[in-house]
């Protein structure tokens, strides 16, 4: 018997299984070759203020402890490396939004956060319209995609990792335990990001996906590889003279491709901005699983019990997964509190009005 089912092996489902088999778990993780994959197409970036009102990210004092804490020990598990420490520089085009900034930087929720050598010349070399910027420390990028497909192959070697799509229906749901053609587990967790929207036991909750679009592009003599460069959009460095441009972020897209508008707009965009000449690669789009209240949806099935979701990391999947991902297997197997905020429990009574309906 498993302890535990995992569907879905993005970045979530990743460190769900990481932090269960620490505790000596039996885990059994099903992915379908990470098919539509939001962890496979993000920068992966962390960023602690974000927006154009230089907004403090919910929890950040301690989730970039934990999130820099874990990927530090698994990359020393998996002999990787996952974590790049950087700065995010914004670049201001317009003297308002320079304004704006001002108004906010003495503001003591940002003030620990603004690294102190920003050098306005040094990004009027190769960028267009600057007017001026902010470095901020306590950033990075985490490669995602990297971890992911890592992990994989420890859990293949481990042979806890079945590669197929879950099939819905064949899940025999008991009292006190699941079955899953042949397999039996205490629980099963639920981890497909957008695609849980297909999930007959999950697809109750409020859900507001979002599309996104990047650009894979070729920057010869880039001079800015160690920043995680904002203007206008991001430009993030891959490998040697491959580039991370993006995003686009649309709630109202009619299909999963990717698209034609939106990589012309962000070919223009970057064009505007890079006086370095470039060459678009590829073009890549995945749904983040975002929720209307931009909180994680975790938790237990209201009336199914060996049910649960670990889900709803929007996009901030890098920062927010490593913390809770421990809180929840914490919650699992030492019975700890879950946060009432990320708690799937705040959305109850949609179950009992879709039952009703
Ligand atoms: C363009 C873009 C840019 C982003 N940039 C950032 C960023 O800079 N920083 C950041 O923190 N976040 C970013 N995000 C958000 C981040 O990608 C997500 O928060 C995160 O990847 C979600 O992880 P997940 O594991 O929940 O979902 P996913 O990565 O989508 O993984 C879900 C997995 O479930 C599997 N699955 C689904 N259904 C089934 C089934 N029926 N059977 C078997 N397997 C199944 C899929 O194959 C997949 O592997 C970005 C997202 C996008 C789209």
């Amino acid at each position: 018997m498993h302890d535990y089912i995992i569907v879905g092996q993005g970045i979530a489902g990743t460190l769900v299984a990481h932090f269960l088999l620490q505790q000596g778990k039996k885990v059994l993780v099903i992915d379908k070759q990470h098919h539509q994959a939001a962890s496979m197409v993000a920068a992966g970036l962390i960023n602690p203020i974000t927006g154009r009102n230089f907004v403090k990210s919910w929890r950040i004092d301690e989730l970039i402890p934990f999130a820099i804490k874990t990927y530090q020990q698994l990359e020393q598990q998996l002999n990787i490396s996952i974590l790049e420490t950087k700065p995010v520089a914004m670049l201001f085009n317009s003297v308002k939004t320079e304004n704006d900034w001002l108004v906010r930087s003495s503001n003591p929720d940002v003030v620990d956060y603004v690294a102190d050598d920003f050098q306005l010349d040094f990004y009027k070399n190769f960028m267009e319209d600057v007017q001026n910027g902010v470095e901020f420390k306590q950033a990075g990028r985490v490669r995602l995609k990297e971890l992911v497909l890592a992990y994989q192959t420890l859990l293949q070697e481990q042979g806890t990792y079945l590669e197929a799509s879950f099939d819905y229906q064949a899940l025999e749901i008991e009292p006190n335990q699941v079955k899953y053609k042949g397999i039996s587990a205490r629980r099963i967790i639920f981890a497909e990001g957008f695609q849980a929207t297909q999930n007959p036991y999950f697809n109750y909750l409020p859900f507001a996906p979002a599309k996104g679009d990047i650009l894979l592009v070729n920057i010869p003599n880039y001079p800015a590889k160690d920043k995680l460069v904002k203007h206008g959009v991001f430009v993030i460095h891959l490998k040697e003279d491959l580039y991370w441009v993006g995003s686009t972020y649309n709630r109202d897209y009619k299909t999963i491709d990717p698209s034609p508008k939106a990589k012309k707009s962000l070919e223009e965009r970057l064009k505007r901005v890079l006086k370095i000449p470039f060459e678009v690669v590829e073009h890549l789009t995945a749904i983040r699983p975002t929720v209307r209240d931009r909180r994680p949806f975790i938790g237990q099935h209201p009336h199914l019990k060996p049910l649960y979701l670990f889900n709803g990391m929007g996009a901030k999947g890098s920062y927010l997964s490593p913390f809770f991902a421990a809180e929840f297997v914490a919650y699992l197997e030492q019975e700890k509190a879950l946060d009432q905020e990320v708690d799937i429990a705040r959305y109850y009574r949609y179950y009992e009005e879709n039952e009703v309906k």
